[in-house]
């Protein structure tokens, strides 16, 4: 299984990073190390003094692909997620700013937490998730999919140019803006048009 994350997907957060907006899809890999599952703890990584909260829209890849048409994309995923692509922006900075990839501020363990998925036939409008973060009771991210730069169907076909796609791949599919550091007994809750995925705890 691998994982694969969409960067700045939304303009609002590549404007509060002071990014450019992407003309195609940018996207970064983690490895099945970074998974954490069940509701399980995320514990805060010593290499790190800045690591930020993601919330993004997780797609389930379903079935192999490669050279996927845009056309017939939405046949590649039936499930959707909300999961925390955390980032140690510190190191990413020093990575941007020496042209160096970014994978030790993204890839490492526990960077990539996944809550529950759901049918994307339950949803109202699959093109149109609701879906927010609540920080310790406060609500900081608030994001709907129609505001993708990329949407999902275009993601898919992009990526599966170069990697192919199969079952159980994950497609985190990028972040709206108010992301922000967490610390020790945070609390995190993300859901999804209302319903609760995800809520779990920083150590
Ligand atoms: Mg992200």
């Amino acid at each position: 299984m691998k994982i694969i994350c969409i960067g700045r997907n939304y303009a609002d957060h590549a404007r509060e990073l002071n990014h450019p907006l992407p003309e195609v899809p940018v996207f970064f890999m983690k490895p099945e190390s970074a998974v954490i599952q069940n509701n399980n703890p995320f514990f805060l990584p010593g290499f790190s003094n800045e690591v930020h909260y993601e919330t993004e829209i997780v797609l389930k890849i379903m079935r192999l692909g490669k050279n996927i048409e845009k056309q017939f994309a939405h046949r590649y995923y039936q499930e959707i997620g909300v999961g925390i692509d955390f980032t140690a922006r510190d190191l990413q900075r020093e990575c941007i700013k020496e042209g160096r990839p970014w994978e030790i501020a993204k890839a490492f363990d526990g960077s990539a937490v996944l809550g529950r998925f759901i049918k994307k036939e339950k949803l109202p409008d699959p093109a149109a998730i609701e879906f927010q973060l609540d920080l310790n009771g406060q609500t900081v991210q608030k994001g709907n999919t129609r505001d993708l730069i990329f949407s999902f169907e275009t993601i898919i076909a992009y990526v599966s140019t170069f990697i192919t796609l199969k079952t159980g791949d994950l497609i985190y599919t990028g972040t709206p803006a108010g992301v922000g550091p967490v610390k020790i007994n945070d609390h995190l809750v993300a859901s999804v048009e209302g319903q609760v995925l995800l809520d779990f705890m920083v150590k």
